[in-house]
């Protein structure tokens, strides 16, 4: 091993670590801005992989976790239980539509969705019907990093490739882009219906799979499929929950019922590792039983911790109390009228936006250390990735901040439309 190996204790994400570049060292954030150790300072358009609505250190999720921590840091959720778990799970199922009534929390957006496979298939076998060890899910989707949760994400990415012999064995359909296109997942449902025990979806946007969207009378279309061929829909709205497609949960738009709903990211406003997995009354009611094998096998030791609850809780609030949605209906605007015009510079494929998401697609695979460098020399901070380039400000983020995201993600896409052949 090499002395510049042996120097690398810590491991990084996603990063081949031999010859990587040091990353840059963050010593404080607040609002939207991240200020290094160097003493520059940041305009964020990623909003910490898209958890911190609010903007960093808001004071009212930071005094409510510092009540907390004085209180009671954290307690084992086995037997006890607590008031900042009991009131964040009653104000999520009031939230949520329908009777998404029951929360199990969990401690990161890769379990949530672990957990509501298992859901899922503890379902079926609860009802005493065997068999039903598939999951449909969609290519282009991302749902998390951990084995189940990898074994529905697009079958033909990276890690996916690699892990192929230690995954389950799903079903994988294209997510239909219009109504017209519905066909084959009905058709897809019908061949497989019997091996299947859930429907996966990432409602209106598949976000880490590239920031692809979908319109909501398609998601309306895979609900009804998916009930037409009696099986369970999971919504996996991690990305798209709490305000960031326009509406504070993605499938409001579409008017469904999803019958298990995947939540973490913005949970806590970006505050503190916290997920739920939220169940309808059908799905919850195949656990009731006088049989102690029938209960959810499932209790993460750091289940429900209270300053992370507590943090949910503030953030809650402030949706309550500031106009969260109002801001991203404004960012949305600002957004489609900033970005648009890129259509036309050369090497841009398609450019989205839908709430507060904002995304230009390239013809083919960009530099992106080239792109990266492009944006910190202009005092921003924008990671694109595989051939997009996005922004997912904090709701709360000042008009002046998002112009200057806006005018980086236009220079920099420009230029480089300007060095394409
Ligand atoms: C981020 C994300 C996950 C995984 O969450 P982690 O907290 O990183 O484990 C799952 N699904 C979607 C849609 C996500 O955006």
């Amino acid at each position: 091993m090499s002395s510049d190996a042996s120097r690398n204790t810590l491991w990084r994400p996603y990063t081949q670590m031999r010859g990587a570049a040091q990353p840059l060292e963050a010593v404080a954030t607040h609002g939207s801005r991240i200020v290094l150790a160097d003493g520059r300072e940041l305009v964020d358009g990623i909003a910490s992989w898209w958890t911190a609505v609010h903007g960093y250190n808001h004071p009212h999720i930071a005094g409510a976790v510092a009540d907390q921590l004085a209180r009671m840091p954290h307690v084992m959720f086995g037997g006890l239980t607590h008031a900042p778990a009991e009131r964040l799970a009653a104000r999520l199922a009031a939230l949520l539509p329908g009777d998404l009534d029951h929360v199990f929390l969990s401690d990161s957006g890769s379990v949530a969705v672990e957990v509501a496979l298992k859901m899922a298939a503890q379902m079926w076998l609860n009802r005493g019907v065997r068999g039903r060890t598939k999951v449909l899910a969609f290519r282009g989707g991302y749902h998390g990093d951990t084995m189940g949760a990898m074994s529905v994400c697009d079958p033909e990415e990276g890690m996916h490739r690699r892990f192929g012999a230690y995954l389950p064995t799903q079903v994988f359909c294209d997510l239909p882009r219009s109504l017209a296109e519905t066909g084959s997942l009905d058709a897809t449902l019908a061949a497989h219906r019997e091996e299947l025990a859930a429907v996966i979806v990432e409602p209106l946007v598949q976000g880490a799979g590239g920031m692809r969207m979908h319109p909501p009378e398609v998601l309306a279309t895979v609900a009804r499929l998916a009930r037409r061929h009696g099986l369970p829909l999971i919504a996996d709205e991690i990305f798209t929950g709490f305000g960031r497609t326009g509406s504070l949960f993605a499938c409001e738009q579409a008017g469904i019922v999803p019958d298990i709903l995947c939540l973490s990211k913005a949970l806590t406003g970006g505050t503190l590792a916290l997920a739920a997995t939220v169940a309808r009354r059908e799905v919850y009611e195949a656990f009731w039983s006088e049989d102690p094998a029938a209960a959810l096998m499932h209790g993460p030791t750091f289940m429900a911790n209270p300053l992370a609850c507590a943090a949910a809780n503030a953030s809650l609030d402030l949706f309550e109390s500031e106009p969260r949605l109002e801001q991203a209906r404004v960012i949305a605007a600002r957004l489609a009228d900033g970005l648009e015009p890129l259509r036309r510079v050369p090497g841009v494929a398609d450019v989205r936006i839908l709430g507060a998401i904002g995304a230009v697609q390239f013809a083919g695979a960009p530099d992106l250390a080239g792109l990266k460098a492009r944006f910190l020399d202009r005092g921003v901070w924008v990671r694109p990735f595989g051939d997009i380039v996005y922004l997912t400000p904090a709701l709360t983020i000042g008009a002046a901040d998002l112009d200057r995201l806006i005018d980086a993600v236009t220079a920099v896409v420009t230029e480089r439309g300007a060095a394409t052949p």
